[in-house]
């Protein structure tokens, strides 16, 4: 039998895959190690109200829903540590993983829950109205813009998708593209085209969104949107911007190691979330570029530690 490791479980992330992964695995007396990163709680962390997760009836902020989960696992004996893994051997067992004070620490199953991360603009305004009318996500925000104007930015099929969804709730959606030719594939260009809601500004992008300040809310007024071409800058009103400019999965640190495609997406087996590593579990947004919600995760933070679970009593 292979060498066991200090730990039953090494669960790398906290957001609601890591959490959730966390929860199943300590109430499995696994007694599991979580690695926080540096964003412990995950995305959701930066948003407000998430009216999706279902439980919550009157929605609930993200922090809150992500301080009840790591409680929750934490009743149940999960230990986290607030600190980054950088490097892991997955060669031999036990597997083994480095933290970013290079402490090293030896377990006999990894889950990796370290998700993605939205790729933004990089305006300062971006910034200042993150949450508050700038968002990345259509499907977590759309409803908050009923018959109400909104961009989106990006020329794949993801900013092709937001647009369309959106246009279920919105008056008006205006799809920013700083090319005249699109990424995203024929059909889903065509759909978008023949929507009447989807107004096109191309070769275009936005300088600056403006907003105000109402009481205590910032709210987005408009972008000034400039053509590349002619380097005009006009003034577009709007209540929503969504940026679709892509995702960036955090799995660099397993390049090399883990089967992943072109982006950075983990790869998983068809019906489990094992990884081309015997021992080594994916779950959450690090591995799903189609759905990329908080349910979702979850949903596969359990089935990697019900995997994780009976690996463990496959090696006893
Ligand atoms: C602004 C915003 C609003 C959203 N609103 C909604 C909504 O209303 N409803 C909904 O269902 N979804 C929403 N989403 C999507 C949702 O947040 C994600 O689908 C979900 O958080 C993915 O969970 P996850 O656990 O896979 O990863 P994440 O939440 O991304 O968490 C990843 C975790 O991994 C850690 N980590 C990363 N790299 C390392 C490393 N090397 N070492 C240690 N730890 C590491 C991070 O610190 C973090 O704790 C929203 C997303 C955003 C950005």
């Amino acid at each position: 039998m292979s060498q066991r490791g200090q730990h039953k479980v090494i669960i790398i992330g906290t957001g609601p895959a890591g959490l959730t992964a966390a929860i199943y695995t300590a109430r499995a007396n696994l007694e599991p190690i979580i690695f926080e990163g540096s964003q412990p709680g995950g995305q959701l962390m930066i948003t407000t109200d998430i009216e999706n997760y279902p439980g919550f009836e009157k929605g609930i902020a993200g922090p809150e829903l992500m301080d009840v989960m790591r409680k929750q696992a934490q009743r149940f004996g999960a230990q986290s540590f607030f600190k980054t893994i950088n490097k892991v051997d997955f060669t031999s067992k036990p597997l083994k993983v480095w933290a970013d004070d290079n402490t090293e620490y030896t377990a006999d199953t990894v889950i990796i829950a370290t998700g993605a991360s939205a790729k933004y603009l990089g305006l300062e305004s971006e910034k200042t109205y993150m949450g508050a009318g700038v968002s990345a996500c259509a499907t977590c925000d759309g409803f908050f813009f009923k018959n109400q104007k909104v961009v989106v930015v990006g020329g794949g099929d993801t900013a092709m998708e937001e647009a369309n969804y959106l246009t279920h709730h919105a008056s008006e959606v205006l799809l920013i593209h700083r090319r005249e030719g699109f990424r995203a594939s024929k059909i889903m260009l065509e759909r978008v085209q023949k929507n009447p809601k989807i107004k096109f500004a191309l070769n275009s992008v936005i300088e600056e969104i403006v907003g105000k300040v109402e009481g205590t809310r910032k709210i987005v007024t408009g972008i000034n949107l400039k053509n590349v071409k002619t380097g005009e800058v006009v003034f577009h009103p709007c209540e929503g911007v969504f940026i679709a400019i892509g995702h960036e999965p955090n799995t660099k640190f397993l390049k090399g190691i883990l089967d992943m495609d072109e982006v950075g997406y983990l790869k998983t087996a068809k019906s489990s979330m094992k990884t081309n590593i015997e021992g080594v579990f994916a779950c959450g947004d690090a591995q799903d570029s189609t759905y990329r919600q908080a349910i979702s995760a979850a949903g596969t933070g359990c089935m990697a530690a019900i995997d994780a679970e009976r690996f463990l009593e496959a090696m006893e």
